[in-house]
């Protein structure tokens, strides 16, 4: 007989196991024995979101983890060549704030170390990070192909990001152009639309005017800008300014002389404020438009270091915003410009990365156009449409389009395409991908693709210099799912398109099968994933977005930092084995919904695991010799035919359900299947019915193939026993067999019944488990079923004589207790003092009814009911709820003994 350890010890075995599995090679489609031998395999692709170069794994990691390789071993045990691909990305403003920090601690600036310098710092430590991601993920069992490892930053991810650059150049998509960004003066960068956060602080809303012979009050909540105002716009339907409309003002706030001119805009709100609005273009994305219609000046009285500009006037230059806003507000009241100040709620722009507020900016940089239409050749999406129109079109239901799961998230994603702006790439920071476009200092000549030592191709002048700013990193991620597929050796293609046509990988491998992934980041990476793929390769990126929900408290909250309620994936591994933190992060949530995870979750599936290895243990240990059972075996017995039926179903069940991203209900279905029913059931029952090698060893190695993509390692360690010579994680996803029976299902529900019910009597009366009790069981329809598992019921029902009789007469020791068309008695004579318990009962229903009246009254009481807080009233309802139903079951139980 094989010796099995007692426990099972993660910590002991997963390192080995997971070195087992990489030695193996099976990580890599290629190797698969599905991908062998001429024959085409089904694949199914996944591109793991790359966590930043920064990281170190948190629990959001881990959850993406754990629901990935689910879905990769999954697709693997069904025989399909599956793909995983791991990554980082380079994260720009993250990772270069990061290396600023460290550096700072040095008592170093980025400026003292030079460009130069500086990036080779910025490398040196995310080599080191890279390094602790790589383990992390490896400690989650993570099945992907590290030979395919890649990094947004690698030679040919940064060679496909040049080239998608030019291409969009010359198709008229990016262009230069001053516009309003979202600038943050703390990370001396702009931002995207989607990296501005919004928090709500009490501010003020002046009402002035500029002076005292101007015509209309304005009202503003940053008085500072004001110094930049170039027009007043109005509603044109507004009588109280109409005869205002065309006119123009002479003003003079300290920064010399300007014109305001009045203007009419239908989009100006006539109830806001006093309806007229102080036009400030630099300032203000709306304000900007305006001036670009109206032909208006633009004044930057905020520079990019958040401080006032020399266009501010000399009283306010160099104050910092706030400082300014305090001396043009006193300026306004000394001269009797301000009107009133009135508290009010505002909602104030800050930087996602480091909280700063935004100064919303003039400044020239590259963009992105989404409303562009183009036709380009060879791609089946781009004929007269724009990106905008393409991304709307290629999501939703039907052949060939991106499918959203949940499907609620559709709607999300349209509304936030249908607002899509302008997207501005450029990034004024060091680390990241250079913008690969170059002017001539001599003729401005605008230079992409340039190689090493050209001269401009215009005047031939060598004074050349690349653009400093670096691009967005989402422009390179959301290139991910098809630039990780460019081959190492990039170098032998000419083109892209060459490259395109000649990759064997990104034919067998593109669009990618699903793209897992929290629902925050749809708009800053998923969509931009479609917009880049569709453009770039005329493919879809994925045909799937599974969404997974946030992750919470036990209370529901978020989990933070500064609320210090964070679990350490890394400490749960060590304390509960990476198996028990697999299943705590899958089981418990619907597709996008929050999931609340806590110790004493993790704690329980450590238990489930414990079980699982007992369970094992005791049928691999019991039979007379561990071996493979291809074929259905024998079915004899009534509970046979069951746990075969079970089998089946589960096998059949947990397919339908991963296939449908319902991984919860799936994980579910084979806890209950091996607890509820293996364990408390047919292990049992086998005890007594014995023989049963065929079917424990038959139903035993399937449980394990299906568990396995949930729970990999005890899985994996379990089935060393069968001694095949192979690993687990290769084996196929069992047939159904035939064994479903509806039948067979309700005859051992009813048996499970009588049992259960039989148990409760003992329970109730507080019948020791070492004595025995007599049962009679009247039956007219099941009497046949029940006789035939008589056996069974004595042995789990602990009954030293069981009878199945058409009728019987109740006598006064004995309790009873109805099912459908069965009626169980129990004698408790000798067991139980009859007349104490009658007199127990009695004492007792008197206490209730006392107590059910008092509740009563207390309803009956008008004040009580309309004073008492809401909480109280549904307390003492749920009470009297309690007590009523106590009261009926101790009124059944003296029926019987009465
Ligand atoms: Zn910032
Ligand atoms: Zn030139």
């Amino acid at each position: 007989m094989r010796e099995i350890p007692k426990a099972y010890q993660p910590q002991d075995v997963e390192d080995e196991i997971y070195k087992t599995w990489e030695d193996s090679g099976f990580f890599n489609p290629d190797n698969l024995p599905c991908a062998q031998e001429g024959k085409t395999p089904e694949k199914f692709v996944i591109s793991m979101p790359p966590p930043n170069a920064t990281g170190i794994l948190h629990l959001g990691h881990a959850s993406m983890l754990a629901y990935q390789d689910l879905m990769v071993r999954f697709n693997r045990l069904n025989q399909k060549q599956a793909l995983w691909l791991p990554g980082t990305d380079h994260a720009s403003i993250a990772t270069q704030t990061k290396v600023e920090k460290i550096i700072a601690d040095e008592g170093k600036t980025k400026y003292d170390l030079g460009r130069e310098k500086f990036l080779e710092r910025v490398h040196e430590y995310v080599e080191g990070s890279r390094g602790t991601i790589r383990n992390q993920v490896r400690k989650m069992g993570s099945s992907c192909d590290w030979s395919r490892e890649r990094y947004t930053l690698d030679e040919g991810l940064s060679e496909v990001v040049k080239e998608v650059f030019e291409m969009m150049y010359k198709d008229g998509l990016i262009y230069r152009g001053d516009r309003i960004v979202n600038w943050c003066p703390r990370c001396e960068s702009t931002l995207a639309d989607d990296e501005v956060e919004y928090e709500e602080v009490q501010g003020k809303f002046y009402f002035f005017k500029y002076q005292k012979d101007f015509p209309i009050t304005i009202a503003t909540t940053r008085p500072e800008t004001k110094l930049g105002d170039v027009a007043v716009a109005v509603n044109p339907k507004d009588e109280r300014y109409k005869d205002f409309v065309g006119k123009a003002y002479k003003i003079n706030l300290g920064n010399g002389e300007h014109e305001i001119k009045i203007i009419a805009d239908r989009n100006v709100d006539m109830e806001f404020g006093t309806g007229a609005l102080g036009v400030t273009p630099a300032h203000s994305m709306v304000d900007f438009q305006m001036a670009q219609e109206n032909d208006l000046p633009i004044i930057k009285v905020i520079g990019e270091d958040g401080k006032m500009t020399a266009e501010a006037g000399k009283e306010y230059e160099g104050l910092t915003a706030l400082e300014a806003r305090e001396k043009i507000v006193q300026y306004f009241r000394d001269n009797g410009l301000m009107e009133k100040e009135e508290e009010v709620a505002q909602n104030l722009s800050v930087c996602y990365r480091c909280g700063a507020t935004i100064e919303p900016l003039p400044s020239l940089q590259w963009f992105i156009d989404v409303n562009k239409k183009i036709t380009k050749e060879g791609n089946k999406y781009f004929q007269d449409k724009s990106l905008k129109e393409v991304m709307l079109e290629v999501v939703g239901g039907g052949e060939e389009k991106i499918k959203i799961i949940p499907d609620r998230f559709e709607k999300t994603y349209f509304a936030w395409i249908e607002n899509l702006r302008d997207w501005c790439i450029s990034r004024q920071l060091w680390f990241g991908h250079r913008v690969p476009v170059w002017y001539c200092e001599d003729c401005g000549e605008i230079i992409l693709n340039r190689e090493e030592g050209e001269v401009c191709p215009k005047c031939s002048s060598e004074k050349i210099r690349q653009d400093s700013d670096t691009l967005d990193t989402w422009f390179s991620s959301g290139m991910w799912t098809f630039s990780t597929l460019m081959d190492k050796d990039f170098a032998k293609y000419k083109t892209f398109e060459e490259w395109m046509g000649g990759s064997a990988d990104l034919k067998k491998f593109h669009p990618t099968s699903v793209m897992e992934t929290g629902y925050d980041i749809i708009f800053f990476w998923v969509a931009r994933m479609v917009l880049m793929t569709t453009y770039a390769t005329g493919e879809i990126p994925f045909e799937n977005v599974y969404l997974h929900g946030m992750l919470r408290d036990k209370e529901g909250k978020k989990m933070s930092k500064s609320l210090g309620n964070g679990i350490d994936p890394l400490e749960m591994i060590e304390k509960y084995g990476t198996d028990a933190l697999r299943l705590s992060l899958i089981v418990g949530s619907a597709p996008g919904n929050d999931l609340k995870i806590y110790e004493e979750k993790i704690e329980n599936y450590r238990n489930f695991v414990n079980k699982l290895w007992n369970v094992s243990r005791y049928i691999l240990m019991s039979v007379r010799e561990v071996k493979r059972v291809e074929i259905e075996p024998e079915a004899k017995t009534l509970a046979d035919r069951w746990i075969l039926g079970e089998i089946d179903w589960l096998i059949a069940n947990v397919k339908y359900n991963l296939e449908n991203f319902r991984f919860s209900a799936a994980g579910e279905d084979i806890y209950e299947f091996t607890w509820s029913k293996l364990a408390d059931w047919y292990l049992e029952i086998a005890k007594v019915e014995g023989n049963k090698d065929e079917i424990l060893l038959y139903i035993l190695e399937r449980l394990l193939i299906v568990l396995h993509p949930f729970a990999p390692f005890v899985t994996e360690e379990t089935w060393k026993s069968f001694e095949t010579g192979e690993l687990l994680m290769v084996q196929k996803w069992p047939k159904i067999g035939t064994f479903i029976d509806k039948n067979v299902s309700e005859d051992f529900k009813l048996m499970q019944e009588v049992i259960t019910n039989i148990r409760n009597i003992r329970a109730e009366y507080k019948i020791e488990p070492a004595k025995k009790v007599k049962v009679v069981i009247v039956s007219v329809n099941k009497k046949e079923l029940i006789e035939s598992q008589l056996e069974i019921i004595k042995f789990l029902g602990r009954a030293e004589s069981l009878g199945v009789v058409n009728s019987f007469e109740k006598s006064e020791d004995m309790a009873m207790t109805v099912l459908l068309g069965v009626e169980i008695f129990v004698s408790l004579e000798g067991l139980v003092d009859m007349e104490k318990e009658k007199q127990n009962l009695l004492k007792e229903k008197e206490n209730l009814e006392k107590f059910v009246k008092n509740l009563e009254a207390k309803f009956q009481n008008e004040t009580f009911v309309s004073k008492a807080p809401a909480k109280i009233i549904e307390q003492e309802k749920s009470k009297l709820q309690e007590s009523v139903e106590k009261l009926e079951k101790i009124e059944e139980k003296l029926g019987f003994l009465l």
